[in-house]
C-alpha cells in the first residue's frame, strides 16, 4: 500500500508528491498556480495495484476526466486537474515514481511443475529402495533354506541340487540388489541438486532456494525476504 500526498511546494511552487516523508517533484519550479494547495489530493495504491485519488479538503477542487471528485478510482491514463485553474497533473511522472516504489510481483505457478517432478522422482526412488529391501529379505530366506536342505540326508543327491539352485538365486539377488543400492545415493543427490537449482524465488534476479516445501505450502508466503518481491498464485 502506497499513500502519496500531492500539492504545491511553498517557495518553489513546483508540484510535489510526498510518499513516506520523501518528496518527488512532478513539475518544474514556479509552474503551479496558488489555487493548488500544499496538501491538495491524496493518491493511494493498494497491494492489488488499484489507484484511488481523493480530494483532501472540501474547499479544494480536484477533477478527474473533467468531473469534480471527492474520491475516485483512477489510472495512469486518467486526466487529473488540480484547483480552479485546472492545473494538469502529470500522471506519467506519478506512474514512474509509483513503479519505482512498488515491489515487483511474480507468480509462483511455474514452481508447481518443478515440485511435482521432484516429488514423483523421489517417490520412484523410495519404491526402488523398498524393492531392494525385499530382494535382500528374499536372498536371506533362500540362503537359510538352502542350508536347511543340506541337513536332510533322506534327500540324497537331490539336496545338493536344491542347495546349489537356492545359492545361485541368492547370489543373483545379492548382486542385483547391491548394484541398484550403490547407484541410489548418487541419484538422490543429483535429484536434490537439480531441485535446489530450480526451486527458486520466481524473481529471475533472485537466487533464493525456497526449501524442500511442497508447492501448496508456498501460497502462505507473501513475498521474498531477500529480494522483497511479492508472490501471487495466479
Ligand atoms: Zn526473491
Amino acid at each position: 500500500m502506497i499513500e502519496a500526498i500531492i500539492g504545491r511546494q511553498h517557495g518553489t511552487n513546483c508540484l510535489l508528491m510526498v510518499i513516506g516523508g520523501q518528496g518527488y517533484a512532478l513539475s518544474g519550479n514556479g509552474t503551479v498556480p496558488k489555487t493548488v494547495s500544499s496538501s491538495h489530493c491524496k493518491l493511494t495504491v493498494d497491494d492489488n495495484g488499484t489507484w484511488k485519488l481523493s480530494n483532501i479538503k472540501a474547499e479544494l477542487d480536484t477533477f478527474v476526466d473533467g468531473l469534480q471528485i471527492d474520491t475516485k478510482r483512477v489510472s495512469p491514463s486518467s486526466r487529473v486537474e488540480l484547483g480552479a485553474n485546472h492545473f494538469v497533473l502529470n500522471m506519467h511522472k506519478v506512474e514512474s515514481v509509483i513503479r519505482q516504489l512498488q515491489p515487483a510481483v511474480f507468480s509462483l505457478r511455474p514452481l508447481e511443475q518443478i515440485w511435482k517432478n521432484y516429488d514423483d522422482e523421489k517417490l520412484q526412488m523410495q519404491n526402488k529402495e523398498m524393492k531392494i529391501a525385499n530382494f535382500q529379505r528374499l536372498q536371506g530366506a533362500l540362503s537359510m533354506s538352502a542350508m536347511l536342505f543340506g541337513f536332510i540326508p533322506q534327500l540324497g543327491v537331490f539336496r545338493w541340487v536344491i542347495m546349489g539352485l537356492a545359492l545361485l538365486i541368492a547370489i543373483f539377488f545379492f548382486v542385483r540388489g547391491s548394484m541398484v543400492s550403490n547407484s541410489l545415493p548418487m541419484k538422490l543427490k543429483k535429484l536434490n541438486d537439480k531441485f535446489e537449482a530450480e526451486y527458486l524465488c520466481p524473481n529471475p534476479q533472485c537466487p533464493r532456494f525456497l526449501g524442500y516445501r511442497p508447492y501448496n505450502q508456498l501460497q502462505y508466503d507473501r513475498g521474498c525476504p531477500l529480494c522483497q518481491c511479492r508472490y501471487t498464485n495466479t
